[in-house]
C-alpha cells in the first residue's frame, strides 16, 4: 500500500472564508454573462446549493487524501450515503448491504430505499465467502464495523462484485483515508462520515463520497444539489483547517487505542476485548494499515458491571460519537443498539455487557490510570 501523503493536504489552499456571500455576488455575474455560467459545471458558482468554492477546495483537499482526484461534500455522512445509492439505484434494482452496518444506514435501507422499488438484502462479514450477488447492482459494505470491530475484505468483494458487473461501494469512516484507502483495493465509492476522524473535533456533522470515476462523482454531486443535501460552506472551512492535523491525530488514536486494548486484554474483569491489532488474522488487504483508530470495544459480561464502570470514568465521557480529540466511552446496548430484544442482540453478536470506547488523543498515562481505577470499582 502506498503511503499517506501529506503534502495533499496542501492542495486547493482555502482563501475564501467569505463563500456564503460569493454566489450573491456571482449570480449578478451569471446574470450579465449567462453563457459563461452553467449548471452542470462544478465550478461556476452560481448558486451555493449547486457548488461553492470554499466547499470545491475542500472537495479536492479530501479527494486527494482518499487517492481520487474528485469528490462530493454533503451536510452529512447519512446524505453522503443517501445520494450515493440513489445516484445508481431506482425501480426494481437490487442491492446487497452488510449486516453490521451503522444504525442510521440500516434504517435508510429498512425504511426509505423499498418504498422507492429497491430490493435490499444482507449478508454478513461472516458469511462473505458465501455471497451469491445474483444481478445486484451495487454491494455495500463498511470496511471496520461499529461496534465490533470486523474488518470487511474489500480486494475479496471488488474482485467479486466486478466479475458479475455490481459496484462496490465502502463506508470507509472507521478507519479513515489515513489509516486505510479502500479505492486502492478495488472499491468504486468510499463514503466518509467527516463528523468522525476527518473533522475529528466533534463540532461538524458533514459527509463525503469520492471515486475514480468521474461520471459517478457527477451523478451523485446532481443527487446531492437536486434533493439539497449541500453541506455549510464555514463548517466545510472548518474541515479544512482540521485535514491539516489529520495525519497527528490519526497516530495518536491509533497508538493510544492499541495500547489500551493491550491493557484491557490483559485485565481480568474484562472478559473480552475487541480491536484489529489483537486478531490472529486478518484480509491481507490491511495488512499495510499503519492501524486502526480510535475505537476498542470490551465486554464486561452483565450491563451492570458495565454501568459501574462507564459511571466511575472521570477522563472518558459517555456520550455516543467516536472518533474526535476526546475519548468518549458507551454501552451499545443503551444506545445505538437500545431497538433490539434480546434475541437481536445475540444475533448481532452484541453483549449486555458490551463497552464501546473511543480513545482520544489525550496523555496515554492518563488514560490507562482512569480505566484502572474504574475497574477496581467494578
Ligand atoms: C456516523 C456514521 C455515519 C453517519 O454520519 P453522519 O455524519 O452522522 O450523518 C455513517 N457511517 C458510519 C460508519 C458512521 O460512524
Amino acid at each position: 500500500m502506498k503511503g499517506f501523503s501529506t503534502r495533499s493536504i496542501h492542495i486547493g489552499e482555502i482563501h475564501q472564508l467569505d463563500s456564503i456571500t460569493t454566489p450573491i455576488f456571482q449570480t449578478a455575474n451569471f446574470l450579465m454573462n449567462p453563457s459563461k455560467y452553467k449548471v452542470d459545471n462544478r465550478d461556476s458558482y452560481i448558486y451555493s446549493r449547486i457548488s461553492n468554492p470554499t466547499v470545491r477546495a475542500v472537495e479536492q483537499k479530501l479527494a486527494n487524501l482518499c487517492g481520487a482526484k474528485e469528490g462530493v461534500l454533503f451536510s452529512s455522512g447519512m446524505g453522503a450515503i443517501t445520494c450515493s445509492l440513489l445516484s445508481v439505484l431506482s425501480e426494481n434494482d437490487r442491492a446487497i448491504f452488510l449486516t453490521e452496518l451503522y444504525g442510521g444506514t440500516h434504517s435508510l435501507i429498512e425504511k426509505v430505499l423499498p418504498t422507492l422499488g429497491i430490493q435490499c438484502d444482507f449478508f454478513s462479514v461472516d458469511e462473505i465467502s458465501k455471497l451469491s450477488l445474483d444481478g445486484a447492482k451495487v454491494v455495500y459494505v463498511e470496511s471496520l464495523t461499529n461496534p465490533l470491530l470486523k474488518l470487511t475484505d474489500v480486494e475479496y468483494l471488488a474482485r467479486i462484485a466486478h466479475e458479475n458487473g455490481a459496484l462496490l461501494f465502502v463506508d470507509n469512516t472507521f478507519l479513515s483515508p489515513y489509516n486505510f484507502r479502500s479505492l486502492e483495493f478495488g472499491a468504486d465509492l468510499e463514503i466518509h462520515s467527516v463528523t468522525k476522524y476527518i473533522n475529528g473535533h466533534s463540532d461538524v456533522i458533514l459527509g463525503f463520497a469520492t471515486s475514480k470515476d468521474e461520471n459517478l462523482i457527477n451523478k451523485i454531486w446532481q443527487k446531492m444539489y437536486t434533493l439539497g443535501f449541500n453541506p455549510n460552506p464555514f463548517e466545510a472551512y472548518l474541515v479544512a483547517r482540521s485535514v491539516k492535523t489529520l495525519a497527528l491525530r490519526m497516530e495518536k488514536h491509533n497508538h493510544n487505542a492499541k495500547q489500551i486494548a493491550e491493557f484491557l486484554s490483559s485485565h481480568d474483569k474484562v472478559v473480552d476485548v475487541r480491536y484489529p491489532s489483537l486478531y490472529k488474522q486478518i484480509p491481507s488487504c490491511y495488512e499495510g494499515c499503519p492501524g486502526f483508530g480510535a475505537v476498542v470495544y470490551c465486554d464486561f459480561l452483565t450491563q451492570e458491571n458495565a454501568l459501574r464502570f462507564v459511571e466511575n470514568l472521570k477522563i472518558f465521557k459517555q456520550a455516543t460519537s467516536l472518533a474526535g480529540v476526546e475519548s468518549l466511552v458507551t454501552i451499545p446496548s443503551l444506545t445505538s443498539h437500545a431497538s433490539l430484544n434480546d434475541e437481536q442482540l445475540k444475533k448481532a453478536q452484541i453483549s449486555k455487557g458490551g463497552v464501546r470506547i473511543s480513545v482520544g488523543v489525550e496523555d496515554l498515562d492518563d488514560l490507562i490510570e482512569d480505566l484502572s481505577q474504574a475497574l477496581y470499582k467494578i
